[in-house]
């Protein structure tokens, strides 16, 4: 089911994980981000979408991770828009001859029978340095940064006051650091992520985050705070005190918990092999 969180905004939240799904009203079609998990859960949106009235114009993904990057037939041929590193990270996975295999074994138990996976990561990279998506809608701003995977972009629509978060400023989800290579600054890239985002809050009224509930300003102002303080305890080499960690972590989310120690874990292996952490 979509619910209104702004004029000509809509969500749609998976079931398992609370990923949301974004739908932008454009002038004949719908922009659609980050569109979800199961099959039944996208034919439903697209037939959503069809009541409407609002087929999909154009799709963008936030970020090269499996449940940012699927798609269903239903939605229709409509470019599936990224980054230009978020494309180039998908082509490469998708390069390895195993890659289905290897996104299937990826998948929770729990859908792994119902996520299709025959368009995953099929993204049109934007050239680097796209500043607004091209697309026939209200103005969609793309504020690219390091933080949580390559080629991360939120999306900022400032005539109605929304920014797509990606998998940052969630009530449910930790940040993640991006330690896909050996050689980058993991903590530095995500706090330059959250300068940025921070730099965009003064024209945002609704925060939709990739996982979990949709916020207003002042909750994403707090958001911003509580995820610099989670990034800093990490490099401060302690699991963070947190929310979402520990016995007030959300009933199913608990695993966030065995993340934060992993990242801690990790952060001082990289360390100790002189790499960086921040
Ligand atoms: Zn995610």
């Amino acid at each position: 089911m979509l619910r209104q969180v702004a004029e000509g905004v809509l969500t749609h939240q998976s079931e398992l994980l609370e990923n949301n799904a974004v739908v932008v009203q454009g002038r004949t079609g719908a922009l659609l981000v980050d569109p979800g998990l199961t099959e039944s859960e996208m034919t439903c949106l697209a037939d959503d979408l069809r009541a409407l009235g609002q087929p999909v114009a154009a799709g963008f993904a936030t970020h090269p991770d499996w449940d940012h990057v699927l798609w269903h037939p239903a939605f229709g041929e409509a470019p599936r828009y990224g980054t230009a590193r978020c494309a180039a990270r998908m082509r490469e996975v998708r390069s390895d001859a195993d890659w289905r295999a290897r996104a299937a074994e990826g998948l929770p138990p729990e859908i792994a029978e119902e996520t299709p996976l025959d368009l995953f990561g099929l993204i049109t990279g934007l050239p680097s340095g796209t500043e607004q998506l091209p697309w026939d809608g209200p103005e969609v701003r793309i504020i690219e940064h390091p933080a949580h995977a390559p080629g991360h972009a939120a999306l900022l629509v400032p005539e109605r006051g929304v920014l797509v978060a990606g998998d940052m400023l969630s009530d449910v989800l930790v940040p993640n650091l991006d330690e896909l290579n050996e050689t980058n600054d993991p903590i530095g890239e995500y706090l330059v992520g959250l300068r940025l985002l921070e730099d965009a809050a003064d024209s945002v009224e609704v925060l939709v985050p990739g996982h979990g509930s949709v916020g207003g300003a002042a909750e994403m102002r707090a958001r911003i705070e509580q995820d610099r303080a989670y990034v800093l305890a990490l490099r401060e080499g302690r699991v963070p005190r947190d929310p979402r960690v520990g016995p007030t972590a959300k009933p199913g989310w608990e695993w966030t918990t065995d993340i934060s120690a992993e990242q801690v874990r990790r952060l001082a292996e990289r360390s100790e092999r002189g790499g960086t952490s921040g």
